[in-house]
């Protein structure tokens, strides 16, 4: 029996923070192996979150397979999309995406078939002799990205980490968001996959160890971690406390190293790369059996909904798909939301589908939001207590509502993680996250016009610069040749004078 370590590092391992109420129980012990979610239709959206394009390789009457690559991008910044089942391309079309405004993109439409097995091509193969760049190559062609929520194309990272020189590989499983369960059950029923999809990754970055981190709410996930870890002495898994935002990068190196990251810096800096255990176990299956990422483990939950539980959703899902699969809403539920409730976002319409960075969907009842009107700052400074950047909330609030947003930033809003923890421990329940996101928007956007404006002279000033140049280069020029006429007539006027002497002999 191996022992299950419990030792903690560092008891808080940082200041501020909150234990929000984490209704876990509505999905903890719901298994990731029931019963298979395959809507008739799936919707692929060709606009990235970060607005790129991708373009489409099939077109209306194709048939794809499961793990079929249908669309790509212009750069290895862009992953590609894949077929996450059998069928035929039936549309593109412009359809809703989870943009908060609402916003369209064109969109493959696949209607599924009762085929639900992956094509032959995807067959087991050995990785024990991989190289960094062949598993590099493999994750980007996947279309792997960070499935923590960030959506950054896990093959790059890996790269840049490698060439930043990253020695420690820090592995998320905290999972500290209310509700969420599915990297919990993950950990429980795929240990092995994900230590090994950890060991490929370290490959990949270079990194020397990797610490994997995991809040003590969950032992039966440390248990079952620690089990599949113990053959390898360089990857190690550690307790860290149940403490909102344990799942924030920079808390959980600082609880699992003791080590910060500098403010504005990245964890490179330091040496470190960090990636949660859901992209582990998409990068063994990708590298293992070929399988590109089509589908993932999300958590339904919420008094709002009938059947809560844990789900492999294939990507394309639409959000009422999912939601019918778990028994369809009841009465009581007042809102939808993608991720977690203190970081997740609305969901405005059933028709949105699921993408590669959902992991979860939760339908709330009003109980659950709570009394939501806000009445006015009473000081308590209990969202300074609770901030884990150490800012202070109020200030920054009120500085962002009288729209005085230097002085925002003076106070470091932009350092603010939009955890919500300040706005979760609010007895005046100010919507304090609305505000500092408000202030950091207007900040980027000046930002970008002093960058525009900065841009632009630059420009003015080396085509004035070119323009400058071109002139003195045709002066010169002009001078040249002004000399070199001068010296030729004065050439043709001695010759004509020596003749005239020889003429006159
Ligand atoms: S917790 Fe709310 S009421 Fe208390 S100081 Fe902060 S903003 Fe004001
Ligand atoms: S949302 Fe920002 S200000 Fe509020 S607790 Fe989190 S980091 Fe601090």
């Amino acid at each position: 029996m191996i022992s299950v370590d419990t030792k903690t590092t560092f008891f808080r391992p940082f200041s501020g923070g909150i234990h929000p109420r984490s209704y876990k129980s509505l999905t903890a012990k719901s298994s990731s192996q029931r019963s298979v979610l395959m809507p008739e239709k799936l919707y692929f959206s060709l606009q990235l979150p970060n607005g790129e394009m991708l373009r489409p390789l099939v077109a209306v009457g194709d048939n794809v397979v499961k793990g079929q690559k249908i669309a790509v991008g212009k750069s290895p910044m862009h992953a590609p999309l894949h077929a996450s089942a059998n069928g035929q391309v039936v549309e593109i079309v412009s359809h809703i995406t989870s943009h908060p405004g609402k916003l369209k993109s064109p969109t493959i439409v696949v209607a599924t078939s009762n085929d639900l097995s992956w094509s032959s091509d995807y067959h087991s193969r050995s990785i024990a002799t991989l190289t960094s760049d062949e598993i590099i190559a493999g994750i980007l062609d996947a279309g792997i990205v960070g499935l923590g929520g960030a959506g950054f194309p896990t093959g790059m990272k890996a790269k840049f980490a490698r060439q930043s020189k990253v020695d420690t590989l820090v592995i998320n499983g905290g999972e500290c968001e209310p509700y969420l369960t599915c990297d919990d059950r993950l950990m429980q029923e795929q240990s092995a996959q994900i230590i090994a999809g950890i060991r490929l990754l370290m490959i990949a970055a270079g990194a020397k160890k990797a610490l994997v981190g995991i809040e003590d709410n969950k032992p039966l996930s440390l248990e079952s971690m620690t089990n599949a870890a113990s053959e390898d002495p360089s990857i190690e898994v550690h307790s860290v406390p149940s403490l909102y935002p344990m799942g924030s990068e920079r808390h959980l190196i600082k609880a699992l190293t003791g080590q910060q990251v500098p403010l504005g810096g990245l964890a490179s800096d330091i040496g470190i790369l960090v990636n949660n255990v859901a992209t582990a176990h998409a990068i063994y299956q990708a590298l293992r059996y070929g399988r590109p990422l089509v589908s993932r483990l999300i958590t339904v939950s919420g008094q709002g909904i009938h059947q809560p539980c844990n789900v492999e959703v294939p990507i394309g899902t639409r959000v009422r798909d999912v939601i019918a699969f778990c028994g369809g809403l009841n009465m009581d539920c007042e809102r939808l939301i993608f991720g977690g409730p203190m970081m997740g976002q609305v969901i405005t319409d059933l028709d949105i589908p699921v993408g590669k960075t959902v992991g979860g969907i939760l339908a709330l009842t009003s109980e659950e939001i709570g009394d939501s009107e806000s009445k006015e700052c009473i000081r308590c400074g209990q969202c300074v207590r609770a901030c884990p950047m150490g800012l202070m909330p109020f200030m920054i609030a009120a500085n962002s509502r009288a729209s005085e947003f230097e002085k925002a930033e003076e106070l470091g809003v932009k350092h603010c993680l939009s955890c919500g923890a300040c706005s979760y421990i609010c007895p005046s329940r100010l919507p304090l996250v609305q505000y500092f996101q408000h202030a950091k928007g207007v900040l980027n956007q000046r930002s970008s016009a002093v960058q525009r404006a900065e841009r632009a002279k630059q420009l003015a000033a080396a085509k004035t610069a070119r323009l400058e140049a071109e002139a003195q280069a045709k002066l010169a020029a002009k001078e040249a040749k002004a000399k070199r006429g001068g010296r030729s007539a004065g050439r043709r006027s001695s010759r004509k004078a020596v003749e005239a002497k020889e003429g006159d002999v």
